[in-house]
């Protein structure tokens, strides 16, 4: 009754609801979330791979700290994992199979849905073979989930139409690795961009797309004793490109013509560490030849 009063008068401050709580682990944090337990864990959305804590009360994932130990993230986490225990308990989430009758999605038992997909499956490949079948599968599974799934597509279904994310995407990656750097990774860390003088980002928006490089790249003045000079190539004006002191808005399939340009300027320059190249490359004669045959 009181709080109804309170809040008819508009002096209602939710105090219950904003007051801040002592927490042991955390220090000062929001009350009514304060956690009974906090459960060590790593945020799994992307390969950042942050280290997290997640705060259990009641059983229940009710709040997302960064793990302050954590050698990359540092105790931060982007909104995605700040909001990960939200995840566990959302109302739009589907926690049941369900299968589609007369139009609705409905929720059924596991039984029904084995048995629902075991006969889809059977009556395409009776009516088309069984190499009608193929499955993608995601990137994000572990190293178990695809043992377990190439033996289903394998020995279930029969098939050997079976191709995944991590071939799609990570192969090719390590392909350009392995051609262009000579190591299946990239050659630099994520220290690297709290130490460097100049941070060069083409097509890489990290302010939205990668928010720890940011924050390594934010605490280099702090390291270093002086800011390092950002540069941004980016056909649009992204969140990262507020934070360059050169923004380079190129026309969008110009990236390569601008660093073969680059590298144009540093050879007619004479500005090329050619004690670098011989050491670590292979190809330079024919490279220098292209560009200076080509460019600008
Ligand atoms: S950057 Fe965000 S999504 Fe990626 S691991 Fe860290 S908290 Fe999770």
């Amino acid at each position: 009754m009181l709080d109804k009063i309170k809040d008819f008068l508009g002096v209602d401050i939710k105090e219950n609801k904003y007051k801040k709580a002592d927490d042991t682990t955390f220090g000062k944090i929001s009350n009514f979330k304060t956690p009974d337990e906090w459960v060590r864990s790593t945020c799994g959305y992307c390969g950042v791979g942050c280290g997290l804590y997640i705060g259990v009360k009641n059983g229940k994932p009710v709040y997302t700290k960064g793990d302050p130990a954590h050698p990359v993230s540092k105790g931060t986490l982007c909104p995605k994992g700040l909001t990960e225990h939200e995840m566990v308990t959302s109302d739009n989430r589907v926690t049941t199979p369900m299968i589609r009758k007369n139009g609705t999605l409905q929720a059924v038992e596991w039984e029904e849905a084995f048995r629902h997909t075991s006969d889809k499956f059977k009556a395409i490949q009776a009516q088309y073979g069984k190499q009608a079948i193929a499955c993608i599968s995601t990137g994000q599974f572990l190293t178990e989930d695809f043992y377990t799934l190439g033996k289903f597509v394998q020995l279930g279904l029969e098939t050997n139409n079976y191709d995944g994310n991590t071939t799609l995407c990570m192969a090719s990656a390590v392909m350009g690795y392995k051609q262009s750097l000579g190591s299946d990774g990239p050659p630099a860390s994520y220290e690297d961009f709290s130490h460097a003088d100049v941070i060069l980002l083409i097509g890489a928006n990290i302010a939205d797309n990668h928010p720890i490089l940011k924050l390594h790249s934010a605490k280099n003045k702090k390291i270093t004793g002086k800011k390092p000079t950002i540069i941004v190539i980016d056909p649009r004006h992204s969140k990262t490109a507020n934070m360059a002191d050169i923004f380079v808005p190129l026309a969008p399939r110009s990236d390569l013509a601008l660093i073969n340009g680059l590298c144009y300027i540093i050879m007619e320059q004479g500005w090329e560490d050619e004690r670098f190249i011989a050491e670590r490359t292979s190809g330079y004669k024919t490279f220098r030849k292209h560009i200076m045959q080509n460019y600008p």
